[in-house]
């Protein structure tokens, strides 16, 4: 795992802070801000910021058409905050999407002057018995979400604050901000498998399949070559 990049957008927001995180769980964060930046990564981040500033920048440098052909192509993703905004299909209150690929209405600025930023425990029982802590700033909110959208998280009062569609994962809040490495470990894994498919299944190593074409040698183990004959010999 310590030879995987991982890009993240780095326009404005908390793109360090992201990259950090990153380094603590084993991965190399790429700053990205040309579609060459995309190259050779794994899997990549859009970060909080404002996203109507960021989607200025995703056009004017030329990230848009990039990004989506990744997503399409199975690329993991995780945005938080704006990023979540970013990757979500409707934008509530007139918004054209950016990269629509998140079946599911999300609302921005959601708490309103009020509660403009606060800090929340939040169960998200597929990374485990600890809770996230959540650090939302001037967060949205997800309204409703389609059939194939898994709800990762809410807030005690039901809504929806962190998802996953397929490859992308996105969170209203920012981990990154907490500390929380978790959601950055999960983008990690989904990174290698999407790189190596089939890791820990019968499909990429078998200790009988001696010539990689998926014909299965009958030759008893102790005369394997390969030195790998421990295997069944009994
Ligand atoms: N309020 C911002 C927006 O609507 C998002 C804030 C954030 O990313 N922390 O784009």
């Amino acid at each position: 795992m310590t030879a995987m990049k991982i890009g993240v957008l780095a326009m404005q927001g908390a793109f360090a802070e992201h990259i950090e995180i990153l380094r603590q769980v084993g991965v190399e964060g790429i700053q990205v801000r040309l579609p060459r930046d995309l190259a050779g990564i794994s899997g990549l981040i859009l970060p909080g910021g404002e996203s109507t500033t960021m989607r200025k920048l995703i056009d004017r440098w030329g990230l848009r058409e990039p990004i989506r052909r990744l997503i399409d192509g199975g690329t993991p993703v995780l945005g938080t905050c704006a990023g979540m905004i970013l990757l979500s299909r409707h934008i509530v209150d007139g918004d054209e999407p950016v990269f629509p690929v998140l079946d599911m209405d999300i609302k921005r600025n959601a708490f309103g002057r009020q509660l403009d930023s606060f800090e929340a425990d939040l169960a998200v029982p597929l990374l485990g018995e600890r809770p996230v802590h959540g650090v939302f700033i001037r967060a949205p909110v997800v309204e409703r979400v389609g059939a194939k959208v898994d709800v990762l998280g809410r807030l005690d009062d039901g809504r929806i604050v962190a998802v996953r569609e397929r490859n992308v994962i996105a969170t209203a809040f920012h981990p990154e901000l907490a500390g929380e490495t978790r959601f950055h470990r999960l983008l990690a894994t989904m990174a290698s498998d999407h790189d190596e498919p089939g890791e820990g299944t019968e499909r990429r190593h078998h200790p009988l399949r001696r010539d990689g074409g998926g014909r299965v040698s009958s030759e008893p183990v102790g005369r394997d070559a390969t030195g790998a004959g421990g295997w069944a010999a009994s």
